[in-house]
């Protein structure tokens, strides 16, 4: 099968990590029969270097061509002083906007050679493994009004507007039922149903939803009780879903759990994903460009990588592929290779390209 990726690297380590992904696509390519032509394009920083924008039409008019999007990180010290106007930032954001990438989907993972890696208790987090989705278009970061004014009396009040349309709760939810059918079929919706009037409708939407889903187990939870939950018992969650403001504070909650940005991938998605069709996804390491190691072939290029099978997945379809990237960043970490954001003190580390070919020769032995 043939498949057009956008691959737009950005800044710092964003090249490195995005580069061993790369690596993995040509491996699955040559050992299953598959053509993935690469469009690359600048994004964040150095594409305001170059054109004075984050991104440019003519690369977004690339990008709406391609069947996925592969991103890597962007921003920098350097832009945080001269760019004042643009910020790096913006090239995601304007992404994100275009092809209304309404979910954003996390995979949680704690892996068991790992599991000294994570902050919390070894008992609490062995077998860890869940997806956390949250809606990433709507809701209070992009209600109206929102505003700031002075009040007659010269105080100073302001406003942000939390606003949901069913349409746009169904969407969303659905990507969770779907998932939730390819795992353990148990979703957890969570919402502040006892305070807020957009929860109410939520928790409406996702209990008649869950009529067209008898196979998934579908537990209400309170957004505050599962921050909680989160580190005390994570092993009950199997798929989360939840609007935009919880799901990004709990969505970096859930991170930590894991050890190391560098080995969480994610993906946005701009329609639910089926099974054979394509499905218009954005994929990228949830961490940034990590400046203090850019440069130094020392990143830890797995969160890029997985995020690449979670493209085959749910873009192309292609489960079996993306069953042989997990499975062999699996074998490598358990027979011992680490970057150095995993290593063990005094435990020797590998470099970027390193820990790439030794995935990829996995996949090509
Ligand atoms: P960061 O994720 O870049 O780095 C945080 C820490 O984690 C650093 O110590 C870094 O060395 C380490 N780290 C991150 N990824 C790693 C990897 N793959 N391997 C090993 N170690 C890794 O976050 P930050 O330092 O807060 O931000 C740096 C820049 O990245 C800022 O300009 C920020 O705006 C930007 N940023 C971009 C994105 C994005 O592109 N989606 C996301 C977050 C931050």
């Amino acid at each position: 099968m043939e498949f057009k990726v956008a691959v737009l690297s950005g800044d710092g380590i964003g090249p490195e990590v995005t580069r061993e992904s790369i690596k993995i696509l040509e491996a699955i390519g040559s050992r299953f029969g598959h053509t993935f032509n690469l469009q690359t394009g600048d994004v964040g920083g150095c594409s305001i270097d170059k054109n004075g924008v984050a991104i440019t039409d003519e690369t977004l008019d690339d990008i709406l061509k391609c069947d996925s999007v592969l991103f890597g990180a962007v921003g920098g010290p350097k832009w945080d002083v001269t760019s004042e106007n643009e910020r790096p930032e913006n090239g995601i954001l304007r992404i994100r906007k275009e092809l209304d990438l309404f979910s954003n989907i996390r995979p949680v993972k704690v892996y068991k050679d790992l599991v000294y890696a994570s902050p919390l208790k070894p008992e609490i987090v062995d077998d860890v493994d869940f997806i956390i989705i949250r809606e990433l278009t709507s809701g209070l970061y992009f209600g109206e009004p929102k505003k700031r004014w002075n009040s007659e009396d010269g105080i100073r009040e302001s406003v942000d507007t939390l606003y949901y349309n069913e349409n746009e709760i169904e969407r969303v939810l659905r990507v969770g039922f779907e998932l939730a059918m390819g795992r353990e079929r148990k979703l957890h919706s969570l919402d502040k149903m006892n305070v807020m009037a957009t929860s109410r409708l939520w928790r409406e939407v996702a209990t008649e939803l869950s009529e067209e889903y008898p196979e998934v187990e579908l537990i209400h939870m309170l957004a505050d009780n599962a921050a909680m939950q989160l580190v005390t018992n994570p092993k009950i969650f199997d798929v989360i879903v939840t609007e935009n403001t919880f799901g990004d504070m709990l969505s970096d909650e859930a991170a930590v759990i894991g050890g190391s940005m560098g080995l969480l991938p994610s993906a946005s998605l701009s329609s639910v994903p089926g099974k054979q069709k394509k499905t218009l996804g954005l994929y990228e390491p949830i961490h940034g460009s990590a400046p203090d190691i850019a440069g130094q072939n020392i990143a830890n290029p797995i969160a890029s990588i997985l995020s690449t099978s979670m493209m085959l997945r749910w873009s192309f379809g292609l489960n079996e592929e993306s069953d042989l990237i997990d499975n062999s960043v699996d074998a490598i970490l358990s027979e011992g290779y680490r970057t150095i954001d995993i290593a063990k003190e005094n435990e020797k580390s590998l470099s970027t390209s390193e820990i790439g070919d030794l995935i990829s020769n996995k996949i090509n032995y």
